[in-house]
C-alpha cells in the first residue's frame, strides 16, 4: 500500500499535539491536486488513532501555505452529473472530519492562504498568521467563475456574518495580515514564521477544550445577525440588484454565491456544504467558468512563463530614454520609474519634459493619499527620473522609447538622430500607434534592432503593451522587448505587423459599428445600452468621445498619406464607413469629443454628461433593429476581426488574442476573449449567426474563408 507520507510531514511532542506540515512532494506549492485526498485522508486516520491527542497544528514546509484547487482538473470537467458531484463532495469531506475530531486545530499561515488554501483554515478552530504582506489569505473563486466549493462560502458567512463575508465572496479580493485581522478572517498574527507553531502550541494549551466550531453549538448566532434579523433581510434583497448593477447579469458566479450564502443561514452545516457543493458542480461546467479558467488563469500563466519569448538570456535594461514627455511620454515614465529603471524623459522644451515628470509626482501624491507609498518612496521614485532636452544626456543607454507627435517626418527625424545612442545590445522601440514598425524601422542604421512598444491610455492603469515585430525586427530584439515588458511589470502581447497592429484594428471596429447602428437608424441611448449590455466597459459614443472624434479624422488622414507614400489603394484592412460618415459630419458641427467641449455628450460643469440632442439628425427610435441584433453586431464585429488577425498571421495565439482584447481594449472579461466568446458560443453556432448578420447588415461580418479552421484543428487536438 502506498503511502503519502512524502506529502507532509508529521510530529507528535511531549505534549501530545501534532504539528502536520505540509510539503507535497515534487511541486513548490501545496495544491488540492489527486494526491490531496488520499493525503488528507491518511493524515485524518493518523490522527484519530492517536492515544492522548491534545491538539492539531497545520502548517506548511512551502513559501505559500496552500495554493488551492487543482484547476487542471476543474479545466476538463465537462458535466455536472453525480459523477462530479462526488468529486467535491470528497474534496471538502475532510473538513467535516477535522470539525468533529474533539481536540482543537489551529492553522499556522505561513505565507499565501488562498481559495482551498483558506478553506483548511476555516475549519479549523484557531488561525495565526505571520506578518508579512504575501501572507494573503481570501476566496478568490468567484474571479475564476465558481465557488469556493470546499466550504468557504458557508464557512465564512458562519465566521464573519453575511454582511462582512459577501465582499470577499463576491469580489474575491485577499486580505493582507493585519485587515484579515480587523475582519476577523485570522485570530492572531505573529512577527516572523519561526513564531508560527510555538504561537499555534500556546493557544492549543490555553484553550484544550475548544474543539467545536461556534456554527456547531446550540447557542450559535451569525454575527452581525441571523438570517431574519430586518437588517440581515434587507441586506439579501437589496443585494442582487447591487450585484446586477456591477456584473449586469453576465456573470453567474456571483449570482450563486449570493444565493447560497444567503440560504446557507437558514440551513444546518451538513445540509448548506452539500447545497455549496451543488452550486460549484453547475458552475464549473458553465462557459463563463471555461473562459475565465482557460484564459485568466492558463492564459495568463502561458505568457508570464514564457511561451511567448524566444529562447535566449534574461535581458534587463539598467537606464532607459523616452523622446516625447506628452500624454504618453510622461505615463511611460511612470511606468519605467515605479519599476526602478532609471529614464531621461527628453522632450523640445525643459518646460514640457518637467511638467512630464510632473505628473508622476502627481501619481505619487494619489497613492501617498491612500496609505501605498511613503514621500520617501516618491522622492526615490521621482530621483529616477530626469527631464532633459539633450540627446547626450541618454548617451549609452539601453532602451530608447520614442513617444514624439503621430507624424512620419518628424519621427523619422528624431529615429534617426537619437538611435546611435543606444548602448552595444540597446533595443529601440516606437509608440506608434498607426505608423507601420517596418516603415519606421527603415529611418535607422539597424531594423533589426526596432519594434514596436505601443502602450495604452492611461499608462499607469492599462498594464499592457502591444509589442510589434517589424518584417527585420530580430527573435533577439523581441526576447529583449518581452524582459523588458515584464520588468516594467506590464503584459507582453506579440503581434506582427500590420495597418493598426491588432489592437486598433479591433477598436475601430467597436467605433466603426457604434456609428454604423446609428447610422441604420438606431437610437444612441439605445446603441450605448446595447453595448452595456454586452459587458464592453464603455459604449462606442461614449468612448469615442474619450479618444476623441479629431483623433479619428487624423487616424484616418495617417493611412491615406501613407497609402500615398508606400502605393497602395485602401492600406487599412477594415471598413470604416459608417464612422467616417458620423465623424466628418460631427467635425463640421464642432462636435470634436470630451476634450473638445463635447462630441456625442455634453459634459455639463459638475462632471456628468447627457447624450446631445443634436444627435436626432442621426437616428432615432431602433430603426427595425433588435436589441439582440445590436448587441450582436457589437461583439461579433470584433470577434470576426480579432479572428481575422489570427487568421492573417497577424496575431500568433489565442491567448494573446484573448487576453490582449480584454486588457487593451475592454471586450467582456465574462467571454474570455474574443477567440474564447467563439469557443464558448459553439464554433459552427457563431460561424451560423455571422452569416445571418452578414445577410442582414453587410460583408464586414463575413468569415474569412478557413479562418474558423484553425480553431476547429485545436479543438480537435484538445
Ligand atoms: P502628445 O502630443 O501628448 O505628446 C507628444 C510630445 O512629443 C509633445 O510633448 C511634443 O512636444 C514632443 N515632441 C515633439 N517633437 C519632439 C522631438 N523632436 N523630440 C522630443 N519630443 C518631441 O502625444 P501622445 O498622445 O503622447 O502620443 C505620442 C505617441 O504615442 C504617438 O506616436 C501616438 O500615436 C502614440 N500613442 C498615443 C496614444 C494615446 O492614447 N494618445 C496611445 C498609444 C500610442
Amino acid at each position: 500500500e502506498y503511502t503519502y507520507g512524502t506529502d507532509y510531514h508529521y510530529d507528535r511532542d511531549a505534549d501530545g499535539i501534532v504539528t502536520v506540515t505540509l510539503d507535497m512532494a515534487g511541486q513548490s506549492a501545496n495544491t488540492m491536486n489527486t494526491r490531496y485526498i488520499p493525503m488528507m485522508e491518511e493524515i485524518l486516520t493518523r490522527l484519530q488513532a492517536e492515544e492522548g491527542l491534545a491538539g492539531v497544528v497545520i502548517t506548511s514546509a512551502k513559501k505559500t501555505f496552500f495554493a488551492g484547487g487543482d484547476l487542471n482538473g476543474l479545466r476538463d470537467i465537462d458535466s455536472a452529473g453525480p459523477e462530479s458531484l462526488a468529486m467535491f463532495e470528497a474534496n471538502k469531506a475532510p473538513f467535516r472530519v477535522m470539525e468533529k475530531l474533539q481536540v482543537p486545530f489551529v492553522a499556522a499561515i505561513n505565507g499565501a492562504a488562498l481559495g482551498g488554501g483558506y478553506e483548511i483554515c476555516l475549519a479549523c478552530n484557531h488561525r495565526i498568521v505571520v506578518d508579512d504582506p504575501a501572507a494573503i489569505v481570501g476566496l478568490p473563486e468567484v474571479t475564476l467563475g465558481i465557488l469556493p466549493g470546499a466550504g468557504g462560502v458557508v464557512r465564512l458567512t458562519k465566521l464573519l456574518g453575511l454582511e462582512k463575508a459577501l465582499p470577499y465572496l463576491l469580489e474575491g479580493k485577499p486580505a493582507k495580515p493585519q485587515k484579515a485581522l480587523k475582519e476577523g478572517m485570522v485570530d492572531e498574527i505573529v512577527a516572523s514564521r519561526e513564531d508560527l507553531v510555538p504561537a499555534a502550541k500556546t493557544w492549543i494549551k490555553a484553550n484544550p477544550e475548544t474543539w467545536q466550531q461556534p456554527w456547531d453549538r446550540k447557542d450559535f448566532h451569525y454575527p452581525g445577525g441571523d438570517a431574519l434579523h430586518p437588517r440581515i433581510r434587507q441586506t439579501a434583497m437589496g443585494a442582487p440588484a447591487i450585484l446586477y448593477k456591477k456584473t449586469r447579469g453576465l456573470m453567474p458566479a456571483p449570482a450563486k454565491i449570493l444565493d447560497i450564502a444567503v440560504n446557507s443561514m437558514r440551513m444546518g452545516v451538513e445540509a448548506a456544504l452539500r447545497m455549496e457543493s451543488r452550486g460549484i458542480c453547475a458552475l464549473a461546467v458553465t462557459p463563463e467558468a471555461k473562459a475565465a479558467i482557460n484564459t485568466f488563469f492558463f492564459g495568463t500563466q502561458a505568457i508570464k512563463s514564457g511561451s511567448i519569448r524566444p529562447e535566449g538570456p534574461a535581458w534587463a535594461p539598467r537606464t532607459s530614454a523616452i523622446l516625447g514627455a506628452g500624454m504618453m511620454g510622461s505615463g511611460i515614465a511612470w511606468a519605467h520609474a515605479q519599476a526602478g529603471l532609471p529614464a531621461v524623459l527628453k522632450d523640445m522644451e525643459l518646460a514640457t519634459a518637467e511638467k512630464g515628470k510632473s505628473y508622476s509626482a502627481g501619481l505619487a501624491d494619489k497613492l501617498i493619499g491612500r496609505g501605498r507609498m511613503t514621500e520617501q518612496q516618491k522622492a526615490e521614485l521621482l530621483a529616477r527620473i530626469t527631464p532633459s532636452t539633450d540627446d547626450a544626456d541618454f548617451a549609452g543607454t539601453d532602451i530608447i522609447i520614442e513617444a514624439v507627435f503621430e507624424d512620419i517626418d518628424l519621427k523619422e527625424k528624431v529615429i534617426g538622430a537619437t538611435f546611435g545612442q543606444l548602448s552595444e545590445d540597446g533595443i529601440y522601440g516606437s509608440n506608434t500607434s498607426t505608423l507601420p514598425i517596418s516603415v519606421l524601422a527603415e529611418f535607422c542604421p539597424d531594423p533589426t534592432r526596432f519594434i514596436g512598444l505601443h502602450f495604452f491610455s492611461p499608462v499607469d492603469k492599462m498594464k499592457v503593451v502591444e509589442i510589434i515585430m517589424g518584417e527585420k525586427t530580430s527573435q533577439d530584439t523581441l526576447r529583449k522587448a518581452y524582459d523588458y515588458v515584464r520588468r516594467i511589470g506590464y503584459m507582453p502581447i506579440v503581434v506582427n505587423d500590420s495597418r493598426g497592429f491588432f489592437t486598433s484594428r479591433v477598436f475601430s471596429t467597436y467605433l466603426d459599428e457604434g456609428m454604423a447602428l446609428m447610422r441604420d437608424g438606431m437610437s444612441p441611448v439605445a446603441i450605448e445600452r446595447a453595448a452595456w449590455l454586452t459587458g464592453m466597459p464603455v459604449g462606442p459614443l461614449a468612448v469615442h468621445d474619450e479618444t476623441s472624434l479629431v483623433l479619428s479624422q487624423k487616424i484616418r488622414k495617417t493611412h491615406e498619406a501613407l497609402d500615398k507614400r508606400l502605393g497602395v489603394e485602401n492600406g487599412l484592412p477594415i471598413d470604416m464607413e459608417a464612422s467616417n460618415a458620423v465623424v466628418d459630419a460631427m467635425l463640421d458641427q464642432g462636435r470634436g469629443g470630451r476634450r473638445y467641449g463635447g462630441g456625442f455628450y455634453d459634459y455639463a460643469a459638475d462632471g456628468t454628461k447627457s447624450l446631445w440632442p443634436g444627435l436626432a439628425q442621426f437616428a432615432h427610435g431602433n430603426g427595425g433593429i433588435t436589441l439582440d441584433d445590436a448587441k450582436d453586431r457589437l461583439l461579433y464585429r470584433q470577434a470576426i476581426e480579432t479572428l481575422r488577425c489570427l487568421h492573417e498571421g497577424v496575431l500568433n495565439t489565442e491567448v494573446e488574442a484573448n487576453l490582449g482584447g480584454i486588457f487593451a481594449i475592454g471586450f467582456p472579461a465574462h467571454t474570455g476573449g474574443a477567440i474564447q466568446f467563439i469557443r464558448g458560443i459553439g464554433i459552427d453556432t457563431f460561424a451560423a449567426r455571422a452569416a445571418e448578420l452578414a445577410e442582414r447588415y453587410g460583408d464586414r461580418f463575413a468569415i474569412p474563408e478557413g479562418a474558423l479552421d484553425r480553431l476547429r484543428g485545436a479543438e480537435a487536438k484538445a
